[in-house]
């Protein structure tokens, strides 16, 4: 492989779109999650079982935490990522190369982009997304029509981000 040695825009990391609203919700199912994991890891001081079921029981409580753990710190995170990216990303259009569809998920697509912005060297990204903006985006670029989604770049933060706020043309 031939590293491509002074390429910046080869680590651009994509955040995803994550509006303020979306993390309150996503706080909220944290705490029902976590709430659910504690009563499902405290089952068998109530409920008598055998103790390979206990472990399982406390496993799968502890399991709920470990994600009502991640849902509550990845969507506030990303939620500031968004809001920083819409404050002082450049604004662009990405090009559409390609969309798949993901197998048994008829409406999540695996899009190509080419990513371009005005003093930015173009990049390649891949955008996984169920989002409606997306969604028509895709049916343009299937009907042979030229096809873009709205994007925000960040070249000093490194990032990158599809703007579903922004209706897309
Ligand atoms: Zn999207």
């Amino acid at each position: 492989m031939e590293p491509e040695s002074g390429d910046p825009q080869a680590t651009f990391r994509e955040v995803r779109f994550t509006t303020e609203h979306d993390a309150k919700v996503s706080r909220a199912g944290a705490i029902e999650t976590a709430l659910a994991g504690l009563v499902v890891a405290a089952l068998p001081i109530v409920v008598s079982m055998p103790w390979w079921a206990t472990v399982l029981v406390v496993l799968g409580g502890v399991l709920m935490l470990g994600f009502a753990a991640h849902l509550r710190w990845a969507e506030p995170e990303s939620a500031s990522d968004t809001a920083r990216l819409e404050s002082e990303g450049v604004a662009a259009r990405a090009q559409i190369a390609d969309a798949e569809d993901v197998p048994d998920v008829g409406v999540l697509h695996r899009i190509s982009l080419l990513v371009g912005a005005d003093g930015l060297t173009a990049f390649e990204a891949t955008h996984l997304c169920s989002n409606r903006v997306c969604q028509g985006a895709v049916a343009r670029h299937r009907r042979g029509e030229r096809a873009t989604l709205p994007v925000l770049v960040s070249p000093t933060a490194g990032e990158w981000m599809v703007s579903h706020r922004r209706a897309s043309r």
